[in-house]
């Protein structure tokens, strides 16, 4: 947080009213939309006009500053398709027979994790696959 504010990527704010200036939006309708999401956390209301449910213990009322405002985007978290490799990070061919001299770790391989990923675990697939990679590699094994 401390170095994405010194990047300028997360603005602070002390009220709505600031925070409202930093992102360009009517502060009245920040505010209701802060009390909407409120209503729900305090649960007042079952759902806001999105269907958001407060189901979470992270789901609290938010009332006091300073606020943090950072702009975020839809980006891709992980591709569960790719090059299907064995235990020795050797490329396969679709009947499974090593491709010579190709090996392939990490992010451009699939079928790894399974039909989902568990968060955390693509970049222990990158470490262990691609030095078991880079080794094989190496020794043309
Ligand atoms: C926002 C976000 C959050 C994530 N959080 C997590 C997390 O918390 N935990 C986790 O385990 N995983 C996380 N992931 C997934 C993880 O970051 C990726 O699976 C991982 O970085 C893949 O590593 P990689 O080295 O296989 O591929 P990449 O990191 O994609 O590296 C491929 C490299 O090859 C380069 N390249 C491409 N084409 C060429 C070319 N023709 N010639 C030379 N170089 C080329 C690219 O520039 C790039 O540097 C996250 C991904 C995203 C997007």
């Amino acid at each position: 947080m401390r170095d994405m504010l010194a990047q300028g990527r997360v603005k602070k704010a002390a009220n709505l009213d600031e925070l409202a200036k930093i992102i360009n939006v009517d502060p009245n309708r920040l505010k209701a939309a802060i009390e909407s999401y409120n209503k729900v956390a305090r649960h007042e209301v079952e759902t806001d006009q999105f269907g958001f449910k407060a189901n979470h213990t992270d789901d609290r009322p938010m009332t006091e500053g300073p606020w943090y405002v950072a702009r975020k985007v839809p980006t891709i978290h992980h591709t569960m398709g790719g090059i299907h490799i064995d235990t020795g990070a050797h490329a396969v061919n679709a009947n499974g027979q090593r491709i010579p001299g190709l090996y392939a770790a990490g992010e451009v391989t699939g079928g790894i994790h399974g039909a989902n990923r568990l968060g955390g675990n693509a970049v222990a697939d990158l470490m262990v696959f691609g030095r078991i990679a880079g080794k094989n590699a190496t020794e043309a094994k």
